[in-house]
């Protein structure tokens, strides 16, 4: 019988598209995670381009560089 330990060692990450401002979330290492702001270059799926996404480590915080919090 093993639990699942699935938040122990990771953690979901927001990142954020600059062009589209879709949000796409990663599971991350807590270990390795990075502080919010952080650029990633990767893959996104709305605009089939790479492109440099902002990281974030909340939900609130993707929303705000979103800027979906009006
Ligand atoms: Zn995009």
């Amino acid at each position: 019988m093993s639990r699942r330990s699935v938040s122990r060692f990771w953690t979901a990450a927001y990142l954020i598209c600059p062009v589209c401002r879709y949000i796409s979330v990663i599971q991350r290492r807590k270990c390795k995670l990075k502080k919010s702001g952080h650029i990633k270059t990767m893959w996104c799926p709305v605009c089939q381009e790479v492109r440099q996404h902002i990281e974030a480590k909340e939900w609130e915080i993707a929303e705000r560089y979103a800027g979906n919090d009006r």
